[in-house]
C-alpha cells in the first residue's frame, strides 16, 4: 500500500485514519502537536507515543520536507528569501518578512502561476502544478525553523502562484494554520490575495473564516489592468467590485486593494482620480508599493514625487491609503525573482 503524506490530512481525516489504527482519540492532539508545533521530521521523534503506535504509523505515513536549494538576506531588511526543493523536484519561493514587533511568512500556492501578470518574475514559468496542503505548511515550518528567535505572527498568502486557484488546498491549509493544536494563527493574521478569481472571493465569503481579503487591484481601468493583469479580461473591474461589495456587506469585513505603482503605466494623477472613483464609499484599504525592478521587465517605479502625489489624491479624497516600502530589494525579493536569478 502506498504510504500517505500525514500532513496532507485536515483533522477530521487524521482523527479517523488514527481511530483506524486503534489509537486512543487524544492521540490525535499528541501527533498534532509533533507536526505543527515541534516541527518533526520523523515518527521516531514523537517520544510520547507507543513503539507500537509509531510503528504503526510509520508503516501507514510519511511526512514531508522541502530541502533549501539557495537562500539570500536582504542586508537592509533582514528580508530573507528561499528557495525551496520540493518531493518532486519542483522549486518555490518562500519569503520570512521580519519587523520589530511582527514576522510574517509570504507563501506560495503553485510551482509557477498560469495567469501572466505582466509585472511578475514568476510568469514567465508558466503553470506546473498546485501546491498539496502539506506543502504550504511546510514552508512555514521551514521557516519557522530557520527562525527559531522571531516567533511568527502574521502569514500573507502572496507567493508564487493564485490561491484561489489552489482554493481546496489552500483552506486545508488555512484551516490548519489557524487551529489551536496545530499553528494556532489567528485567522486575522492570515491574508490570502488574489488578482481577482470573482468566484474564489464567492466560496471564501461562504466559509465564515475571518481572514484577511487582499485583491491586486493595480488599475480601476479595464484596459490598463488587462494588461497588468490578464485575467481582468474574463473578470472586469464592474464585475470585481460588485463581488468585492457583496464579500463585504455579507461578511462586514474590510478588503484590501492592492496597488502596485509603475511608472508611466498606472500612477498618474488620472489614474489616481480613478481608483477614487472605484472604491469611494467602500469599506476598505488602500495598499500602495512602488514598483519592485526585476530584470525581465522594462517597467520602473515612479519618483518619490509621483508617489506622493498619488497618495496625495487617494487621502484627500477620503480613501484609507498606506503607502508600503519595498521590501528586500537587493535581494530581488519580488516574487519569482529568486528562481530567475538562477536560471
Ligand atoms: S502576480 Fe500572482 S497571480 Fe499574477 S502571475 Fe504573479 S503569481 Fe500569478
Amino acid at each position: 500500500m502506498d504510504k500517505t503524506d500525514i500532513k496532507n490530512l485536515s483533522k477530521a481525516e487524521l482523527g479517523i485514519a488514527l481511530e483506524s489504527l486503534g489509537a486512543e482519540a487524544y492521540r490525535l492532539k499528541q501527533v498534532f502537536r509533533w507536526l505543527y508545533k515541534a516541527g518533526v521530521r520523523s515518527f521516531d521523534e514523537m517520544t510520547d507515543l507507543s513503539d507500537e503506535l509509531r510503528h504503526k504509523l510509520k508503516g501507514r505515513f510519511y511526512i514531508t520536507h522541502p530541502v533549501m536549494l539557495d537562500s539570500r538576506r536582504s542586508a537592509s531588511d533582514g528580508t530573507t528569501k528561499y528557495l525551496l526543493k520540493l518531493e518532486d523536484a519542483s522549486t518555490i519561493e518562500t519569503v520570512f518578512l521580519p519587523e520589530r514587533d511582527r514576522a510574517t511568512i509570504c507563501l506560495s500556492t503553485q510551482v509557477g502561476c498560469k495567469f501572466a501578470c505582466s509585472f511578475c518574475a514568476s510568469a514567465p514559468f508558466g503553470f506546473v502544478r498546485n501546491l498539496k496542503a502539506s506543502e504550504i505548511l511546510d514552508e512555514v515550518l521551514f521557516v519557522r525553523s530557520k527562525n527559531p528567535a522571531k516567533p511568527l505572527t502574521n502569514l500573507v498568502f502572496m507567493g508564487i502562484g493564485e490561491p484561489f486557484d489552489n482554493y481546496d488546498n489552500v483552506m486545508k491549509a488555512v484551516k490548519l494554520f489557524n487551529d489551536p493544536d496545530a499553528f494556532h494563527i489567528g485567522a486575522r493574521k492570515i491574508t490570502i490575495s488574489t488578482c481577482g478569481i470573482i468566484p474564489g472571493i464567492s466560496k471564501l465569503e461562504r466559509e465564515g473564516l475571518q481572514v484577511e481579503l487582499s485583491i491586486s487591484l493595480h488599475s480601476a481601468d479595464d484596459d490598463i489592468r488587462s494588461k497588468l493583469v490578464p485575467i481582468n479580461k474574463k473578470y472586469r473591474v464592474k464585475e470585481l467590485m460588485r463581488a468585492c461589495n457583496e464579500y463585504i456587506k455579507n461578511t462586514g469585513r474590510v478588503i484590501t486593494f492592492e496597488y502596485i505603482l509603475i511608472k508611466g503605466a498606472n500612477a498618474s494623477a488620472a489614474d489616481a482620480m480613478k481608483l477614487v472613483k472605484l472604491v469611494k464609499g467602500m469599506k476598505c484599504k488602500v495598499n500602495t508599493i512602488a514598483y519592485n525592478k526585476i530584470r525581465i521587465k522594462g517597467y520602473t517605479e515612479p519618483s518619490p514625487a509621483e508617489v506622493k502625489a498619488f497618495l496625495k489624491i487617494l487621502r484627500d479624497n477620503g480613501i484609507n491609503a498606506i503607502h508600503r516600502k519595498s521590501r528586500g530589494e537587493d535581494i530581488d525579493a519580488g516574487c519569482g525573482q529568486l528562481r530567475i536569478s538562477r536560471l
